[in-house]
């Protein structure tokens, strides 16, 4: 047993409300690399801010959908982690207030979390961008056309309900974030390296409003010196240690 474990179980209990943040680390031991690690699975060969781009969607769909068909037919077949499992028990504790996640793997939902907000948008759906109609994740696949492009019945090309590069993140969430944020008396974040904004920005909510943050990740992130607890290990050892003592 880690002091670190034993400090962070004290914040939680003692916290009113608590958020977790959670980026690709926690999906990682879901077989789900994180892009930003070179050299890791589908992503090795092709550089995702150039291909997962809106730009290249509205272009050349069929450019974007042959990076991005596979990369969905991959995603859809992960399974949550004990880590995921972890936050939704947490919640059913009544511990956890909600999940922010910059993940758009549904992960957290599968592992039993109600109140997630997916600030980088999810794979679960996409839409035309034409006339907006929505079609979940399993009525993608037989959209496609010949040339790789998946088509919705009015011809227009459907893009999925992720947010890709070169896009703004949904305002709505963002919001949801933010308030959150603002309210929680513990940040705990999870498996994000905290680099990528504007959700790196959100720790600064939390503590600007007096909450602490605590970060539980592999790595160094901008906000070692501000958190109250920083663990470096094992996202799934790291929680199932914080579950064992809480
Ligand atoms: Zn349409």
């Amino acid at each position: 047993m880690s002091a670190g474990t034993e400090r962070l179980a004290e914040l939680l209990r003692e916290s009113g409300r608590t958020v977790a943040l959670t980026g690709a680390g926690i999906s990682v031991p879901s077989g789900i690399p994180d892009f930003r690690s070179p050299g890791t699975g589908l992503w090795e060969n092709v550089d995702p801010m150039e291909v997962a781009h809106l730009d290249v969607f509205l272009n050349d769909p069929g450019r974007f959908w042959s990076y991005y068909r596979p990369r969905f037919g991959m995603l859809s077949d992960k399974e949550p982690n004990p880590a995921h499992r972890a936050l939704a028990q947490l919640e059913e504790q009544g511990v956890l207030e909600a999940v922010i996640t910059q993940n758009i793997d549904t992960l957290h939902r599968k592992a039993g979390s109600r109140n997630v907000v997916e600030v980088h948008g999810t794979i679960e759906t996409g839409s035309c961008w034409t006339c907006k109609t929505s079609y979940p994740l399993a009525e993608i696949e037989p959209l496609f056309d010949p040339d790789g492009i998946a088509r919705c019945t009015c011809g227009g090309p459907v893009k999925p309900d992720v947010v890709l590069f070169g896009e703004l993140l949904p305002e709505a969430a963002m919001l949801d974030a933010h308030a959150l944020c603002e309210r929680a008396d513990l940040l705990l974040c999870v498996g994000t390296s905290l680099e990528v904004y504007p959700v790196a920005g959100l720790p600064s909510v939390t503590r600007a409003a007096g909450g602490a943050v605590a970060i539980v990740t592999k790595g160094p992130t901008p906000y070692d010196g501000e958190a109250e607890v920083r663990l470096d290990g094992d996202v799934v050892e790291e929680l199932e240690a914080l579950l064992r003592v809480l």
